[in-house]
């Protein structure tokens, strides 16, 4: 099948390395030359594993990429992949999405070949049917139903694991309300899902563009909960690591997304919850636990900085930062909490040094005054203290590089140093150095016990 994807980041390269993998012809349509041209180069413009292998076989071959809408109308089906961010009130911008559907109208023109429109982008229940087709209809003089057709489906890959994710799906979600939609995109399909094995959900559009945003609230609001129970186990000097695992063993709760830490950033979580709050209110529901969910992740910055205080002021002193990514294994640092703990530090007079193994370049843009580090150890190197951020397995390893530090302070909000004689360990929901509440006595010492050494 001849496909184009309009939007070449994190969603459109993988979309389209991992579609040219299973044997379509595709091209990527993007506005940014730049970018053309690495793809063209076969040369991925995103951190994402996988994806310059797939890149290096497919490109100038099954997958090119261009600036011209026309290449993208010379395909049976096009998708959306177009940024969709907040406004200042939290509600979706679905400008580009827009932009991109009338770009592609006017390239389809009146006549040819029935086109079907997928939009992958994510966007708020009646996106598809009020924002896109009419201005695709507009945009082409093409009737839908007639010479187009438009479907949702919405994308569930995980930064860092985006190719094994799209290519091993645990579910595939096709919207659509025309039967020639559902065939195109049961084709589109087959060669992933012949080969694996994976729930294939036929809806319609409205429900597949609800299912993307049900998926991202559940699963940040299950974040914030085990956050929230993590900053009460700390409170009492429990190990909320343990008291997760042990939960995580009944079926109901399932051990996934137990890891209470700093909290959800990135591109999705943050920008779709508020969306999906700002939709509710437009239609005068007040949605609570949502709300509650983001005021949780919100103060888990702060509280890490907190921890940090705790010992004492950073005033003049350098503080090593690691971890810039919002998660590991990506380079994107939208919504990455490390910004608000690069900004608590700054407020606080501290010397900031960072380090990220991917994601230096992509932060420099956010704090450009701030020292990067060129290693863990280079960052920790005369520190007075050091803030874990992001989960880079790296930081597992990091052993004689504590003993760099000026002062051998880590507050770990990701729960990734293991705890050693020799270092002052505070973990952000777990272990450190809090007192223990009169009521718990316990014989142990046990989890909550301090580690300075
Ligand atoms: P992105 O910002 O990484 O990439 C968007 C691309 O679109 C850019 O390359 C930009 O140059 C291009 N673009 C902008 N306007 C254009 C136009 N008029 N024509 C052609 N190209 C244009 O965005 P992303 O992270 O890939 O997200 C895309 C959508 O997918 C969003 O709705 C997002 O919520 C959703 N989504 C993202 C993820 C994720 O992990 N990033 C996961 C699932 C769903």
């Amino acid at each position: 099948m001849n496909v184009s994807i309009i939007g070449s980041g994190y969603v459109g390269t993988t979309l389209a390395a991992c579609l040219a993998d299973l044997g379509h012809r595709v091209v990527c349509v993007d506005v940014d030359e730049d970018v053309v041209a690495r793809l063209n180069a076969g040369d991925a413009p995103i951190h994402e594993p996988g994806l310059d292998d797939l890149l290096a076989r497919h490109a100038g071959d099954r997958l090119t990429a261009t600036t011209d809408y026309a290449e993208a109308a010379a395909c049976d089906v096009s998708f959306l992949a177009l940024p969709t961010p907040s406004r200042d009130d939290g509600s979706v911008d679905t400008g580009y999405v827009e932009t991109a559907a009338r770009s592609l109208g006017e390239a389809l023109g009146p006549d040819g070949d029935p086109h079907l429109v997928v939009v992958k982008s994510t966007v708020v229940p009646g996106t598809t049917d009020t924002v896109v087709a009419p201005a695709i209809e507009a945009a082409s003089g093409r009737e839908r139903g007639v010479g187009f057709d438009v479907a949702m489906n919405p994308e569930f890959l995980r930064e860092g694991h985006a190719v094994d994710d799209f290519l091993s799906p645990d579910k595939v979600v096709l919207g659509a309300d025309a039967e020639r939609a559902n065939e195109t995109l049961r084709d589109l399909y087959a060669p992933l899902t012949d080969r694996v094995e994976t729930a294939v959900v036929e809806t319609g559009i409205r429900e597949a563009e609800m299912i993307k945003y049900a998926n991202n609230a559940f699963l940040a609001t299950k974040i914030s909960l085990i956050n929230e129970l993590g900053n009460i186990c700390k409170e009492y000097g429990v190990d909320a690591y343990e008291v997760a695992d042990a939960i995580g063993l009944d079926d109901r709760i399932g051990e996934q997304f137990l890891q209470s830490g700093l909290g959800w950033g990135g591109s999705c979580f943050p920008k779709d919850v508020a969306a999906l709050i700002a939709a509710a209110r437009e239609r005068d529901y007040e949605p609570a636990l949502l709300e509650a969910a983001v005021g949780v992740n919100d103060r888990q910055p702060e509280r890490l900085l907190g921890l940090l205080d705790a010992h004492g002021p950073v005033d003049g002193r350098r503080v090593a930062v690691l971890g810039l990514a919002f998660k590991a294994g990506t380079d994107d640092v939208r919504n990455s909490r490390a910004i608000p703990v690069i900004e608590g530090l700054l407020d606080r007079g501290a010397d900031v040094v960072a380090y990220d193994p991917v994601a230096t370049e992509r932060m420099r843009e956010h704090f450009p005054d701030v020292e990067y580090a060129d290693s863990a150890a280079a960052a920790l190197d005369g520190a007075h203290a050091a803030a874990v951020v992001t989960d880079w397995p790296e930081f597992a390893d990091l052993d004689a590089e504590f003993d760099r530090m000026a002062r051998p302070l880590v507050v770990d909000g990701r729960h990734v140093v293991e705890p050693r004689s020799g270092i002052i360990y505070e973990g952000l929901t777990w272990g450190g150095s809090k007192p223990e509440p009169a009521v718990t006595a316990r014989a142990d010492g046990g989890a909550g016990a301090s580690r300075e050494p």
